[in-house]
């Protein structure tokens, strides 16, 4: 299962909501070369914080199923030993990748994976949610929103276009999408 948005967009409060209901479930944890946020993230929990020349290194010993420059300077990578661990421990993954990342996880894993496009209702609400969320500069708050309208057009490549607007709605169909997909449904 993969989750893909522009940043804001509410994809790690859908996935954390999933990841508590569905044992079955297990996150992959990504790579990313960026610094972690403060004490709210943890390194091997959140993400594994790497050195850009660690990435680099993973890169080209061909380590990774996908891996982008979501932003500039800052890298993210699904590790194929991540995607292993949690298929050995006999569960489905599910990922929060940006926009580019799942639709390569698509062609990757074809009808393996089941891939996700998390709307919001309106820039403006992106806006007001990534600042709520207070984890941004000025500087990555424009950075996030630019990359934004871009994101948006590729909604039409996911399987579903999931609205996240009113949350508790959200978070029920997106248990409906999870249950029906691994076929948990009666
Ligand atoms: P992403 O992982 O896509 O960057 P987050 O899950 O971190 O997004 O959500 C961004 C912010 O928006 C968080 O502060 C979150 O609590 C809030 N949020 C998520 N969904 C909603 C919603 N439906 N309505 C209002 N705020 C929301
Ligand atoms: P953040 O910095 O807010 O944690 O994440 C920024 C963006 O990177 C989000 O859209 C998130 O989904 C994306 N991301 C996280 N992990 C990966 C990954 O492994 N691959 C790709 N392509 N994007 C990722």
């Amino acid at each position: 299962m993969v989750f893909s948005a522009p940043s804001g967009s509410g994809k790690t409060t859908i996935v954390r909501h999933l990841l508590q209901k569905f044992p079955q479930l297990g996150f992959s944890i990504s790579a990313c070369t960026r610094d972690k946020r403060g004490r709210s993230e943890e390194n091997g929990k959140d993400y594994y914080f790497l050195t850009p020349e660690d990435f680099r290194a993973r890169i080209d010993n061909n380590e990774f199923v996908e891996w982008e420059e979501v932003y500039e300077g800052a890298f993210y990578g699904t590790l194929k030993s991540e995607v292993e661990r949690i298929w050995d421990s006999g569960r489905s993954v599910i990922f929060d990748v940006d926009v580019k990342g799942g639709i390569s996880l698509k062609d990757f894993y074809q009808e393996r994976a089941l891939t996700i496009f998390v709307k919001v209702p309106s820039i403006e609400s992106l806006r007001e949610r990534l600042k709520g969320r207070g984890t941004e500069t000025e500087d990555s708050l424009s950075r996030r929103l630019f990359k934004v309208q871009f994101e948006m057009g590729f909604q039409d490549h996911f399987d579903v276009v999931l609205l996240n607007d009113n949350l508790e709605d959200t978070l029920k169909e997106a248990e409906k999408i999870v249950s029906d997909f691994l076929g948990l449904s009666q």
